[in-house]
């Protein structure tokens, strides 16, 4: 998957060439660009923004450097053909051990029938989720436009619909200062999907909202810490018993803070009639 990030603080993206991400840049999983949107700028003092038609606090971005700046990006035209791809922090020696994406297309080679997708992070945009981040941890080639200030002029998202597939998203009802924050939290959802990214493949399987409930508590050594002892089912041996505890828990933890999800999975039809005892119970059943 090849990922291209236009932003005016290039170096906010620094965490994406770090630890897992990082690993996956060395394994050639992912090819990251980070743009700086300013070389886009022809003006000396290099502005991106400009006042707000209609009046009103605040700046707005300019769409005669943005426009230019997605074309190129798209087109591997410009200043977006000599910038180089992050290089991971840490030397993993992983190379050529597992390119599970080897036909990643590299910038400016994108399929014709194929358009990129461009996620235009904004608080007024669709809800992020996990089905968008597996459905997206599928994608070729994949750009994200960070805002600043008031946002970015309309018609450059409207306008981009020309060149790319596009999705305007927010990761969640609060109000960032710049988009560069929500990037980093979709990618890291986004790429740890991918095969080959997390060491143990089933290990994303039972995450929260896998199964549209939250996943319950987990323990490790010791058996006994500060008084507090790890559930006796856990030290039983016993997989059918700790996988019905395990799910009894996802179960109560979900009912108590997201009852929202919990609804959703009672109408898609994905709990048992033993899955609504215990809820009814507001308990793990008795074996
Ligand atoms: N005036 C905008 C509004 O009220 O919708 C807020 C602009 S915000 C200060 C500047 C930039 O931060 C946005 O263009 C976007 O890139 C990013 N941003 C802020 N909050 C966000 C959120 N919840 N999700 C995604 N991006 C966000």
């Amino acid at each position: 998957m090849r990922l291209d990030v236009l932003t005016i603080f290039p170096e906010y993206l620094e965490p994406l060439r770090h630890a897992l991400l990082g690993k996956a840049i060395e394994q050639d999983i992912i090819q990251v660009g980070v743009h700086n949107l300013r070389e886009w700028t022809s003006d000396v003092h290099q502005a991106v923004d400009d006042s707000p038609y209609g009046g009103g606090p605040g700046m707005v971005m300019k769409p005669s450097v943005w426009g230019p700046a997605l074309d190129d990006v798209a087109a591997g035209t410009g200043p977006a053909a000599s910038c180089s791809d992050l290089i991971s922090s840490v030397p993993h020696r992983l190379l050529g051990t597992s390119s599970s994406d080897a036909a990643a297309p590299r910038l400016g080679e994108e399929s014709p029938t194929t358009k990129p997708l461009l996620i235009v992070p904004t608080p007024a945009g669709v809800p992020f989720t996990q089905d968008m981040a597996a459905r997206w941890s599928t994608e070729k080639h994949v750009v994200f436009a960070c805002g600043r200030y008031e946002g970015i002029d309309q018609r450059v998202v409207d306008d981009a619909a020309n060149t790319y597939r596009v999705e305007e998203v927010s990761i969640g009802d609060y109000v960032l200062i710049g988009g560069e924050v929500a990037v980093l939290v979709m990618v890291e959802a986004i790429v740890r999907l991918i095969p080959g990214v997390l060491g143990n493949a089933a290990s994303h399987q039972d995450d929260s909202f896998q199964n549209g409930l939250l996943e319950g508590p987990s323990y490790t050594k010791p058996r006994r810490w500060r008084g507090l002892d790890v559930p006796a089912v856990l030290l039983s041996g016993n997989h059918g018993k700790v996988e019905r505890w395990r799910r009894d828990q996802s179960l109560l933890k979900t009912a108590a803070r997201r009852p929202d999800l919990l609804e959703a999975a009672q109408e898609a039809g994905l709990l048992t009639k033993r899955d609504q005892q215990v809820l009814d119970a507001g308990t793990p059943l008795e074996e």
